[in-house]
């Protein structure tokens, strides 16, 4: 097996380094720390104007018909400097998802607009009582006429500050078990009766509570079947569970070794005669490697049209608990400049690891817990029986 990419691929990853030192500013990374709102307007429409919002997309629906790899490559650029696009991650979940299940109209609507990274879309699944049994959802939708009228609360709508649009799982059937009784509408958030109220983690991200109080919405927003949101967001949930944190798990390496060069508050460095020191941190990129080839073969495998049910989970499970326990160790090692704050303008020292450990514990959370990662390992890598309610 050749895990050498090749020339092509150097040469884009040279592009993606040469946009971010002209557009990933320092001024930028504090603002996204600052608010917890990991997107900006400008660095998404700059996104948009160079190709990068849905580089995967054909030349015709404004992308650049990237294969599967070159947009790993980019995703990884952006990712191992903490960039801003995890709102626009987002969206594309979403847009992928109307790409496949919208209709024609909608998709019309929204897909150039997200590829000139004008929009942002959020997702509206979570609720206070359902965040794994995503199926149990109470928000309902009632059809009046043409229109579907809304009311609800949903939790943990990340980026819906910044959002034009959330894709609702509402309920739209009483008597239907319950998962053929939801249905997906595309919500805009300017809708009279749309509310937010912020949450702020332990990690520092920003999410919300969103309510709905007798949104009315016109049946061109459905997307999907009346009562078949379980195929819609089968694919979604597909989309969202194949992704990787081995580029977070660079930026530890990156950030440890920078540490290491700096002398410490106390005046002393690092002792990397000491094999221990050089071994925890040799441990942190085996660790990135695993995660990254997990990552590479649910990539492959998208890219031939093939399930990755089981290979997305694997690359989410094992990647975001790898920097639960690499990002804990680092921050061990570095002693006491490991819990100083990164201060404003320091987006590679100390403060990388003390963000790194708060952030790590969220991203074994969504997406799906690991419990649930492994849960659907068991069911449908090993074909072992169903240990959730249907
Ligand atoms: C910062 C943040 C941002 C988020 N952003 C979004 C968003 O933008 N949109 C959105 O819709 N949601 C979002 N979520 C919600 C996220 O998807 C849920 O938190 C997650 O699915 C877990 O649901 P829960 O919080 O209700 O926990 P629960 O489902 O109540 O789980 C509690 C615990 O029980 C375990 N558990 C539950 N069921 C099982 C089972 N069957 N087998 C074994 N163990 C089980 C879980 O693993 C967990 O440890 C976000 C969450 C966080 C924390």
């Amino acid at each position: 097996v050749n895990f050498d990419l090749g020339e092509e691929t150097d040469l884009l990853r040279k592009e993606v380094r040469d946009f971010i030192a002209q557009h990933v500013t320092p001024e930028l990374l504090e603002r996204v720390h600052r608010t917890g709102t990991w997107h900006d307007k400008e660095f998404a429409l700059a996104l948009g104007r160079r190709g990068w919002v849905a580089p995967g997309w054909s030349v015709e629906e404004g992308g650049e018909g990237r294969s599967w790899l070159e947009q790993l490559v980019i995703r990884e650029e952006f990712d191992r400097v903490d960039a801003p696009v995890s709102g626009m991650s987002v969206t594309m979940l979403v847009a992928n998802t109307i790409r496949k299940w919208g209709t024609p109209a909608i998709k019309a609507e929204i897909l150039p607009k997200v590829v000139r990274g004008e929009i942002v879309m959020v997702l509206g699944y979570s609720e206070a009582d359902s965040g794994s049994d995503v199926a149990a959802a109470r928000t309902s939708a009632e059809r009046r006429g043409e229109e579907w009228v809304i009311n609800g609360e949903k939790m943990f709508t990340t980026h819906a500050q910044v959002a034009d649009y959330v894709f609702l799982l509402a309920r739209t059937s009483a008597e239907a078990p319950k998962r053929k009784s939801l249905t997906m509408f595309l919500v805009p958030m300017t809708a009279p009766g749309v509310d937010l109220a912020p949450v702020r983690t332990l990690g520092g991200e920003r999410t919300n509570i969103t309510t709905f109080t007798d949104v009315a919405v016109p049946d061109s927003q459905r997307v999907g079947d009346i009562d078949g949101a379980w195929a819609v967001l089968g694919s979604a949930l597909e989309f969202e569970r194949a992704s990787t944190w081995a580029p977070a798990l660079d930026r530890l390496v990156d950030a440890a070794l920078h540490v290491s060069g700096t002398p410490a508050a106390d005046g002393d460095g690092w002792d990397f005669t000491d094999p221990t020191s050089r071994g925890r941190i040799a441990h942190v990129v085996a660790e990135a490697e695993v995660s990254r080839l997990l990552a590479l073969r649910a990539g492959w495998l998208a890219s031939q049209g093939l399930s990755t049910l089981a290979e997305g989970p694997m690359a989410k499970l094992y990647s975001t608990e790898a920097l639960t326990r690499c990002s804990a160790d680092l921050l061990d090692l570095a002693g006491a400049d490991g819990l100083r704050a990164a201060e404003p303008g320091d987006h590679t020292g100390a403060g990388i690891l003390e963000h790194a450990y708060r952030h790590s514990q969220v991203t074994t959370i969504y997406g799906g817990t690991s419990e649930i990662q492994r849960s659907i390992i068991a069911e449908r890598g090993l074909g072992l029986p169903r240990s959730r309610t249907a």
